[in-house]
């Protein structure tokens, strides 16, 4: 599992009704578009917006933190959140594989001048917290000041283990480093885990979390921790473009997706075992089914390029993520049983 995972907006660009590549290709539903078109705004910039100051309000009831902040992307989030953490010259220690470091245009090296220090994650996606004190640069002007640790859940799908969470966070601590979590999908963590998700977040001192992933609104994300951290994001956010006027229209479809699309997490959970299940029944098919732990699923084509999978199902209306080596399927609101009965039965013609 590597950075080859993420699929390249080039592989596979054909939009199609059927949509494995991600869950990002969720379409509002019915109610979501209700609350939007009925939300009541005012101009964000000024603090004046009311459903963004409710949606701000909620998440950070959710993640018992002391405040939140709505923006418009998870990367902006993160990017938001390293600024707020570090100074220029400042060192973040993070997975290789993580999004903030491999997936986001290099954004907090750039902007911001901040050094990262990247450690090899394990295939899932795991940090260990002897790994992460071992990289920590001694106090002596050779190095980069290390100010924070960067950590993901779920990696790829996979739920990290909590108790290593908690441990890297606790030890960073100790030696003055502050830590943040990208949780872009820490709501599947929570529901597949059946934890209230603060539980998960009790010791980082930010996350941030995404709205338009399983979660199923177009657009958003939203970034906590303590207020003042969040008074100093809300200045890099408008440093950035990311203050919104009557946002409030995008911010409805956030709160709707907290209020009503957490809990229907476990349907797409629920399918992705399923799959899983049918595709290791497929003796010809190379499927590791134990990193399937939320709504991701992988398959690594073995080396005579099976790659056509992916051209063989898009020609019948089905589009995966594909790269050379592997293609990723997530499930998704917008994935049903017949979907994946469809799907299953093409691939295992396929492989016939
Ligand atoms: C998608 C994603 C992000 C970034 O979110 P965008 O809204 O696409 O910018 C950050 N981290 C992880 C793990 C993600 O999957």
């Amino acid at each position: 599992m590597t950075s080859s995972a993420y699929p390249s907006p080039s592989s596979t660009t054909q939009q199609c009704e059927i949509d494995f590549r991600s869950d990002t290709f969720t379409a509002p539903t019915q109610g979501m578009r209700r609350a939007m078109a009925e939300a009541a705004v005012g101009d964000d910039v000024y603090g004046e917006d009311p459903t963004v100051n409710a949606l701000e309000d909620y998440a950070s009831a959710l993640l018992n933190k002391e405040a939140a902040l709505f923006v418009p992307s998870g990367t902006m989030s993160n990017l938001i959140a390293l600024l707020t953490h570090c100074q220029r010259g400042d060192e973040v220690i993070i997975g290789d594989q993580y999004h903030v470091y491999c997936h986001e245009a290099g954004g907090a090296s750039t902007l911001g001048g901040i050094v990262m220090q990247p450690l090899p994650t394990t295939p899932t996606g795991g940090l260990s917290a002897q790994q992460v004190m071992a990289a920590i640069r001694p106090a002596d002007f050779h190095f980069a000041r290390s100010r924070l640790v960067s950590l993901e859940n779920t990696v790829n799908g996979v739920i990290q283990p909590q108790a290593v969470i908690d441990d890297i966070c606790q030890r960073a601590k100790a030696q003055q480093l502050n830590t943040h979590l990208d949780g872009a999908r820490l709501m599947h963590a929570a529901v597949a885990s059946q934890v209230p998700v603060a539980s998960l977040v009790q010791h980082v001192d930010s996350v941030s979390l995404c709205l338009s992933k399983g979660l199923g609104a177009p657009v958003g994300s939203v970034l906590a921790g303590s207020a003042d951290f969040i008074a100093r994001a809300r200045s890099y956010r408008k440093m950035l473009g990311g203050g919104m006027r009557q946002a409030g229209i995008i911010a409805a479809a956030g709160l709707y997706a907290l209020e009503h699309q957490v809990t229907r997490l476990d349907e797409d959970h629920t399918l992705a075992r399923y799959l899983s299940e049918q595709l290791s029944a497929i003796e010809s098919l190379p499927f590791d089914s134990s990193r399937v732990s939320t709504n991701m699923l992988f398959i690594d084509f073995p080396k005579h390029g099976d790659q056509h999978l992916s051209e063989y199902l898009l020609a019948q209306g089905i589009n995966i993520g594909d790269s050379a080596a592997q293609c990723r399927l997530v499930v998704h609101l917008n994935i049903n049983r017949e979907i994946i009965d469809r799907t299953v039965a093409l691939i295992k013609k396929y492989y016939a």
